[in-house]
């Protein structure tokens, strides 16, 4: 048998495990997202986790980064081209088509998920390999207040976890009136440029990305370019001013960025970002808007759709930064301690009827002595230990541990359940 080294238990390049205690805080940043959108109606969807490769090259664009670097491709035993999936919407549209959701007269469909995305990046602090978002979807209806709608749940979400140094940036990019004229305008400037080959290829394919260039280098030569705000069509102009004025009614505030073009091709009109100041370069904790075009690139009807997936992974990291301790109830509430083989069974039972009560409750296992079973009762969080010897069960009592005061009084057997009950009020 050959023994298996330490290295084989490391997790692979760019990604981490999330564990007990800190997976909590995940857990509980899942919900704080979810909790407004639920609020608003949107139903729970889930896709699997990965799709056709055609999927996300048709969907999220044949020249973006994700498509063409980044994506996790395999072929199966069966000769299909599948791709982890790299984000969430070009999925949940597909679902939504597959199921006629957008067939039952009642639209918008409004959706959310949560889930595990993938991309073959180059790893460094925030930006993994294998990431979390929770995301959320409303397709089939042109409406700012649908933007605003959920630009607001958003909002909410990171200030119910107490955030409060992130920004929303916002632009708006168009429609197929406007964006075509403005493209090529665009492209016009952009090839008197001074650009490296690669960047060259970009303002055929997809000259609005060079704006999103990061390089110091190529910023320097955007000066002055035309800008998609100078050319928005009256419809996308009186449709922009509608979402700026909800989100300023809903004391949203933000701020216009016109080079927010975001890294997917999918996006019409409204786009935003939300960025936390506390985590250097990989700042972008979540981000969406408006695609308007991509039921029909995947062969849908049209749908006009919108919407954002924010990463849990960057907002985990955003309430560090902030030194945010989330307050989450302790994982156990009562911790039993049997001395003796009878008062474990009878200990047993009484861990059982407690959980099905409803109280959070967990036992000494691995025939612990008292001294090593009180310290897994104080490392549990547990606020009471319940223990119990011979002679406590020959008097019918347990004694119930105040593990904050240290007071500790003996409770008869068959109170015990509705004692802590009333306790945890
Ligand atoms: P995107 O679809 O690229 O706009 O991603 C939406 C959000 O997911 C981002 O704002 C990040 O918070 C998160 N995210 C995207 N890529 C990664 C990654 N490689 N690692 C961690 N989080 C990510």
């Amino acid at each position: 048998m050959t023994k298996v080294s330490v290295s084989t238990f490391k997790a692979p390049k760019g990604t981490y495990d999330l564990t007990p205690p800190d997976s909590a805080v995940y857990l509980a940043v899942r919900e704080a997202i979810a909790a407004p959108v639920r609020r608003a109606g949107y139903g729970y969807i889930e896709t699997p986790g990965f799709e056709q490769v055609e999927l996300f090259s048709r969907g999220v664009g044949e020249s973006t980064d994700i498509v063409t670097k980044e994506m996790y491709t395999l072929t199966t035993r069966g000769g299909d081209q599948l791709a982890l999936r790299p984000e969430g919407t070009a999925s949940v549209l597909r679902a939504a088509l597959e199921a006629n959701l957008h067939k039952g007269g009642n639209l918008p469909v409004k959706l959310w998920y949560s889930g595990s995305y993938y991309r073959y990046e180059r790893p460094q602090a925030g930006r993994y390999r294998h990431f979390s978002q929770v995301g959320a979807e409303a397709i089939g209806a042109e409406d700012p207040a649908l933007d605003a709608e959920l630009i607001i749940l958003a909002v909410d979400a990171y200030k119910s976890l107490g955030l409060r140094n992130f920004r929303l940036l916002l632009n708006s990019l168009g429609d197929k009136e406007c964006r075509p004229a403005y493209r090529a305008a665009l492209q016009d400037f952009l090839r008197g440029l001074d650009l490296d080959e690669d960047t060259r290829r970009r303002i055929d394919i997809n000259p609005l990305r060079v704006l999103d260039d990061k390089r110091e280098s190529v910023q320097q030569q955007l000066v002055g370019a035309p800008m998609l705000r100078d050319h928005l069509c009256e419809a996308c102009k009186a449709y922009h001013e509608q979402v700026r004025e909800l989100l300023t009614a809903a004391g949203v505030a933000f701020e216009d960025d016109p080079k927010l073009v975001r890294g997917l091709d999918y996006y019409t009109r409204t786009t935003f970002e939300f960025v936390h100041d506390g985590l250097g370069s990989q700042s972008a904790v979540g981000g969406g808007g408006r695609y308007d075009g991509l039921s029909e690139m995947i062969g849908g009807p049209a749908l006009p759709s919108v919407g954002w997936a924010l990463g849990v992974d960057r907002t985990v990291l955003a309430l560090k930064a902030e030194g945010i301790e989330l307050e989450l109830p302790a994982p156990t509430q009562v911790f039993a301690v049997p001395l003796g083989e009878e008062a474990r069974t009878k200990l047993f039972g009484l861990v059982t009827e407690l959980r099905r009560a409803g109280v959070a409750t967990d036992f000494a296992f691995g025939g612990k002595g008292l001294k090593n079973a009180m310290k897994s009762a104080n490392r549990s969080g547990a606020r009471y230990a319940l223990v119990a010897g011979e002679r406590d069960l020959a008097d019918g009592v347990v004694q119930l541990k105040d593990l904050e005061s240290g007071e500790q009084r003996p409770v008869a057997f068959d109170t015990v359940v509705s004692e802590l009950l009333a306790a945890q009020g």
